[in-house]
C-alpha cells in the first residue's frame, strides 16, 4: 500500500480507516484535559502548583469516566501527491491574504496621511504660529495638537495668538530714556503680579507697556492702575535690564497724573 502522511506531513504508521466518501482517515484520540496520573492514579485534576497538576479532593475524572480519553475523531490521511497538491492550495490562499493584507495596511496608511496632510493644510495658519513659538510647554502643547488632529478651540486659538502678540511686542521691545531720567509716560497696565507677604506688607510688581510697545517694569505699593487701563505718569528711571530675552525699564516713584 502506498505510504500516508498526516496533514502535518508526518509518516502515518497506524490502523487505517476509510470514511463514507472513501478517504483514508485514522483516529486521533483526543486526550482529556481535566484529569492527570498523580503517583500513578489517574484524578481528576483541580489545578496547577508550580507546574504540577494537584488533586486535592482524590476523586475520580467524571469528564472521561477516568480513561484519561475525552474522546476521539477522525482526521485525514494524504498520499504524497495529495499533500503536495493540499499544502500548495493552503500556500496559494496564505499568499493571497497576505497581500490583501498589504494591501489594506498601505491603503489604511495613505488614508492616514493624506488625513493627516488635510488636517495640516486647514489649519496651516494656527500650526505655523504654534511652530514659531519654543519653549518647553508650547512644544508640548504643538505635539499635543498635531498627534489629536482635532481642530483648534477658541480658546487654544486666543491663547496661541496672544502669545504671539506678546512675544512680537517683547522682541520690539527697547529701553527707555536715560537711567536717572524723570520721564512723563503714557502706559498701559498690562500685568500686576502680587509678591507673597513676607511680613512688611503686600509687594506688587506692575507691568506696563508704552505707546511705542516699550516694556516698563513698576516694583513697589503706589497704586498705578488695573490691568487694561491707561495713563498718564511721572517717574523715575531706575534701571534698563534684560529679562527672558526682552528689554525693559524699570522705574521708580511713579505718580499718576491722569487716568484716560
Ligand atoms: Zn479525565
Amino acid at each position: 500500500m502506498e505510504q500516508l502522511f498526516k496533514r502535518d506531513g508526518s509518516i502515518f504508521t497506524g490502523t487505517v480507516n476509510t470514511d463514507e466518501k472513501g478517504r483514508t482517515t485514522y483516529t486521533q484520540v483526543i486526550p482529556c484535559d481535566r484529569c492527570h496520573v498523580i503517583d500513578g492514579q489517574r484524578l481528576w485534576v483541580m489545578g496547577m502548583e508550580n507546574n504540577r497538576p494537584y488533586s486535592r479532593t482524590g476523586f475520580e475524572c467524571w469528564t472521561c469516566g477516568n480513561t484519561g480519553i475525552r474522546g476521539q475523531r477522525e482526521e485525514r490521511l494524504y498520499t504524497a501527491a495529495k499533500l503536495e497538491r493540499v499544502n500548495k492550495t493552503a500556500a496559494t490562499r496564505a499568499a493571497r491574504k497576505a497581500e490583501a493584507d498589504r494591501i489594506a495596511r498601505e491603503q489604511a496608511e495613505a488614508a492616514r496621511v493624506a488625513k493627516d496632510a488635510a488636517f495640516r493644510a486647514q489649519n496651516a495658519d494656527f500650526i505655523a504660529k504654534l511652530e514659531s513659538l519654543d519653549g518647553d510647554f508650547w512644544s508640548l502643547f504643538r505635539n499635543d495638537f498635531l498627534r489629536r488632529s482635532i481642530a483648534p478651540t477658541a480658546r487654544q486659538i486666543e491663547l496661541v495668538e496672544g502669545e504671539v502678540a506678546k512675544r512680537a511686542k517683547n522682541a520690539a521691545s527697547a529701553f527707555v530714556g536715560n537711567v536717572g531720567d524723570k520721564m512723563t509716560l503714557t502706559v498701559t497696565v498690562e500685568r500686576i503680579i502680587t509678591l507673597p507677604d513676607y511680613g512688611y506688607g503686600k509687594n506688587y510688581i506692575t507691568l506696563m507697556r508704552d505707546q511705542a510697545g516699550n516694556l516698563l517694569v513698576y516694583k513697589g505699593l503706589s497704586d498705578i492702575g488695573q490691568q487694561g487701563e491707561t495713563v498718564t505718569m511721572k517717574a523715575t528711571v531706575k534701571e534698563h535690564n534684560i529679562r527672558d530675552g526682552v528689554q525693559q525699564t524699570v522705574i521708580q516713584r511713579p505718580k499718576v497724573l491722569e487716568v484716560a
